[in-house]
């Protein structure tokens, strides 16, 4: 076998990262999971033209997987800061670049990392 190489580790990372926050928000359809394998896809292409990008491949999964869910399902994940007035879809910030925080740009907040959302959201770890 090869050794993984950074950016099969980013990609890997980035895959698990948001496949945690679709699980903690009871989207982890099998057809949403493909979702996932889509994006993970595209960007495998992309950062391998641009290698220096892999840092930043969680933020852009994680859009690319918000996109996607908009169309098939609704807006995701729901802010779970506001109690009130029309729910509202989390942002991913920044929208290019590491580390990426789901936000709520209303309440101009930081929720949670990405792939932290069960925490922010109270989630009860499985067990
Ligand atoms: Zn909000």
């Amino acid at each position: 076998m090869e050794p993984i190489s950074p950016l099969e580790q980013a990609l890997h990372a980035a895959r698990a990262l948001i496949l945690a926050d679709l699980i903690a928000g009871d989207v982890a359809e099998a057809d949403v999971v493909s979702l996932v394998e889509d994006s993970v896809a595209q960007r495998r292409w992309w950062v391998e033209q641009w290698p220096d990008g892999a840092r930043y491949v969680a933020g852009l999964v994680a859009q690319d997987v918000q996109d996607a869910l908009l169309e098939r399902y609704g807006r995701w994940p729901l802010c779970p800061v506001c109690g009130h007035g029309d729910p509202h879809a989390l942002d991913v910030e920044p929208e290019l670049g590491p580390d990426p925080h789901w936000v709520c740009s209303k309440a101009g907040v930081k929720v949670a990392p990405v792939g932290a959302l069960g925490e922010a959201t109270g989630g009860e770890p499985l067990s």
